[in-house]
């Protein structure tokens, strides 16, 4: 793992059980398209309230928000999420300002200025526009501003087709050096087998090492309107424990409670002195 953190570090604060979330410095909270568009577009203001709160308490936070398309769609006159790439970028065009609009009168109520930062999977992976970015994040977070992360869907075109916003979360917590990500979905947590299935078992903690055998995720997002599902979750939470940062997975609505430590969703573990 090459990521240096983005600024230099305000304070140790390693996370090893959830209670420690609500003393992290350095948080990355990714929220998916069925949490923030439609008719669940009202979420945003609890969740801005909720970010507000670490804010609040000196935490540095970044948001990953997706939801460009699915809130372009109406816009379009879209009922369903458009199946050719074209018409899912323009979607996205429309979409991402508007949501960014949304994020911003909300976070306006607690004096909190939104930055929005744009990459590709591509950006990632190549080191002048990664170290780009990462001195972006760097400044962006010195200066007390909130990141609200997405990606660039006009020119993502695998992204657009076949990512989704869990991996970038994982990557953008590595470009920051974070001390904690938090994956939110529809789900409170993650299910040995689909939640609503007779037997399904929640899974409270995945230690590091644990390959959770057995277990098979389903990738479809019950909404439709994104692309992840529980098994990029679970991949992008295993790629950000091995590179140092602890996930935890949980809804959405538990999202204040996640940030206050307390005992919801599925803990995964960071490697340890990675
Ligand atoms: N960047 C896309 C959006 O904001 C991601 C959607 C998805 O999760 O599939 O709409």
């Amino acid at each position: 793992m090459s990521a240096e953190p983005a600024a230099p570090s305000s304070g140790a604060a390693t996370v090893a059980v959830r209670a420690d979330i609500a003393r992290a410095r350095r948080i990355v909270v990714k929220v998916g398209s069925s949490s923030v568009s439609g008719d669940a577009a009202h979420q945003i203001e609890p969740l801005v309230d909720a970010l507000a709160g670490a804010h609040a308490r000196g935490a540095e936070v970044v948001l990953v928000s997706s939801g460009a398309i699915a809130t372009g769609m109406p816009h379009l006159r879209l009922d369903s999420r458009p199946a050719d790439l074209a018409t899912q970028q323009a979607a996205a065009a429309v979409g991402q300002n508007l949501l960014i609009y949304r994020y911003q009168q909300s976070l306006r109520r607690h004096a909190i200025v939104a930055g929005q930062v744009l990459l590709t999977a591509g950006d990632m992976a190549d080191a002048t526009p990664r170290s780009n970015a990462q001195r972006a994040m760097g400044r962006l977070l010195e200066l007390g501003i909130l990141p609200i992360v997405n990606e660039n869907d006009t020119v993502a075109t695998q992204e657009i087709r076949f990512g989704d916003n869990d991996r970038l979360a994982a990557l953008v917590s590595e470009l920051v050096g974070a001390d904690v990500l938090v994956l939110l979905s529809d789900v409170d947590a993650l299910y040995t087998r689909p939640p609503h299935e007779p037997g399904a078992v929640r899974i409270d903690d995945v230690p590091h090492g644990d390959d959770l055998a057995g277990v098979t995720f389903g990738d479809a997002g019950a909404a439709g309107v994104g692309t992840g599902g529980a098994g990029t979750k679970v991949a992008a939470a295993r790629y950000a424990a091995a590179a140092g940062t602890p996930v935890l997975v949980t809804s959405t609505a538990n999202v204040a409670a996640a940030l206050a430590g307390a005992e919801v969703g599925t803990f995964f573990s960071a490697a340890p002195g990675a």
